[in-house]
């Protein structure tokens, strides 16, 4: 079953009571050319996210580490990512 993502200004995410940042696996080259690279706070494995994450301290996990975790996670993404991963697809044509 697909899961539903509600999209969020800044001020959306700091209200949500976000504690976990989801990130993709590391990829060479990243997903996006400015991603910040971390570390799965669980497995250790390399991940990339997004360098505006509206919350502080947020844990950072990759995805299999999120459902192992938290079961049943309500997701969010804020406007802007969604706006910036939109207008890297318009410019790379795809
Ligand atoms: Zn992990």
């Amino acid at each position: 079953m697909a899961k539903k993502v509600e999209i969020v200004d800044d001020e959306g995410a700091r209200a949500s009571g976000a504690q976990i940042s989801m990130c993709r696996e590391l990829t060479n080259p990243l997903l996006l050319d400015d991603n910040l690279i971390a570390v799965c706070a669980q497995c250790f494995k390399g991940i990339q996210h997004r360098p505006n994450l509206p919350v502080a301290n947020l844990i950072k996990l990759c995805e299999a580490c999120v459902y192992a975790t938290a079961g049943d996670p309500k997701f969010i993404v804020t406007k802007t990512t969604v706006d910036e991963v939109r207008d890297y697809f318009i410019k790379k044509g795809d």
